[in-house]
């Protein structure tokens, strides 16, 4: 089983870049209109995403099973072809679109038949190249702001199915699959209202939830089955005296309670997200998740993390003291207070000094801090992760127990129900 469950969707949600819808077509097999469960009309749930893989100006290879010609965005037949052989596509900012050594007479191209030939796509990071990504439904790349702009368009449940299995070890119960395909689903959803204007609906990164298309072994097919059984099936509560979809946030292990949304976001004052549910039902997560620290860190390098988080707090000078300015009844901090040692004091979101520091270093904002001879000691550590909605090893202890997903579900979303969108 592996040691941890890595995805904290939810916070950065709102962090989308906006970006013009330009000339990217419609899809073909996207939705009508956004999801609007309170008409409980199945007709209206979107049944396609597009999902940003990469804005970038390096390079990506991309190569197919069988040879593939790119078209242009008016439908027109390019001369270039997409190899067995990886091939790099690259557009400098500014610079042409090219493909191989290329420069393309296009500044977007899709091909034709990619599912089918199984087409692969590898990104460059500065450690190398990523493992290749077998991306399904269609793959479009453009010239964009940043170079590249590469967007997969997606069937929902393929995009479900590609999420929950990187969500969760291969090993989690199928009940737990089950849950977690529901939550992945609804938290697109959610996502994908308001985004008409954008070229693309949900990021592949935590920005949203990590997809890396379709996944191989026994995770990746344990996934489309939960997704295929659970299909069309969302989290809603009610809301305006409508029963409505909300954004399902999740996190590895809560550490005995979760936390209220409501402190983050006024729209998220739902009972569904009200928090401060009990749960010890993640005691079998791997060490380090339930419980965790002691862990010391140099005050250089906690100040360097929060300067590289916030570059206009340049005044402030070493630190003489942090401490909580507010708590939420679970334990976790909301607001920490960092006073240098000129007096000068500013108040920052806990989640944010933390994901600051390392996420997986301040493993969540339940725990002690203190600030002793230069040193900041993180100790009594409660949970994995930002603590909202369901506790990921908490499902999976609830799913060994014997509890079906839509019991699971209604205890981390009090009030909730299933409701069937298409
Ligand atoms: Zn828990």
């Amino acid at each position: 089983m592996r040691a941890m469950i890595f995805h904290h969707a939810g916070l950065r949600v709102l962090r989308l870049a906006l970006m013009p819808a330009a000339s990217l077509a419609p899809a073909a097999c996207r939705a009508e209109t956004p999801v609007d469960s309170s008409s409980a009309s199945p007709a209206k749930a979107p049944r396609c995403v597009r999902v940003l893989i990469a804005e970038t100006a390096d390079p990506v290879r991309l190569r197919a099973e069988t040879p593939l010609h790119p078209l242009a965005a008016d439908g027109s037949p390019l001369e270039e072809v997409l190899s067995t052989e990886w091939t790099p596509c690259q557009a400098d900012p500014g610079g042409a679109l090219s493909l191989g050594s290329r420069p393309l007479a296009a500044e977007q191209i899709e091909f034709p038949g990619w599912a089918a030939a199984a087409g692969k796509l590898s990104r460059r990071t500065r450690d190398g190249w990523e493992p290749a990504m077998t991306l399904p439904g269609r793959l479009l790349i453009r010239r964009g702001p940043r170079g590249l702009t590469i967007i997969n368009e997606v069937e929902i449940e393929e995009y479900v199915a590609g999420v929950t299995a990187r969500e969760i070890p291969s090993d989690f119960h199928i009940e737990a699959f089950r849950a977690q395909s529901i939550l992945c689903r609804t938290f697109c959803l959610y996502q994908m209202r308001s985004r008409d204007h954008l070229a693309y609906d949900v990021l592949a990164s935590e920005g949203s939830q990590v997809y890396v298309g379709t996944v191989a072994g026994a995770a990746g097919e344990k996934a489309r089955a939960a997704a295929a059984e659970t299909a069309g099936l969302v989290c809603t509560c009610p809301r305006d005296g409508k029963e409505d979809i909300f954004l399902t946030y999740y996190s590895s292990a809560c550490g005995g309670s979760s936390q209220s949304a409501w402190t983050f976001n006024p729209s998220d004052r739902i009972e569904a997200l009200s928090g401060d549910v009990p749960c010890d039902f993640c005691q079998i997560a791997p060490p380090d998740c339930y419980r965790w620290g002691p862990v010391t860190l140099p005050e250089a390098t906690v100040r360097a993390a929060i300067l590289d988080r916030y570059p206009r707090l340049t005044s402030l000078d070493r630190l003489k003291s942090i401490e909580a300015t507010r708590q939420a009844p679970s334990g976790r901090w909301v607001e920490v207070r960092l006073t240098d040692v000129k007096g000068a004091q500013w108040t920052l979101p806990a989640e944010h000094v933390r994901l600051a520091i390392g996420s997986r270093v301040m493993r969540s904002t339940d725990c002690r801090m203190s600030l002793v001879a230069g040193e900041v000691r993180l100790e009594n550590g409660k949970g994995f992760g930002h603590g909202l909605g369901l506790c990921q090893w908490g499902m999976q202890g609830q799913a060994l127990a014997g509890r079906t997903a839509p019991q699971i579900l209604r205890f981390y979303f009090p009030g909730s129900s299933l409701t069937r969108v298409y």
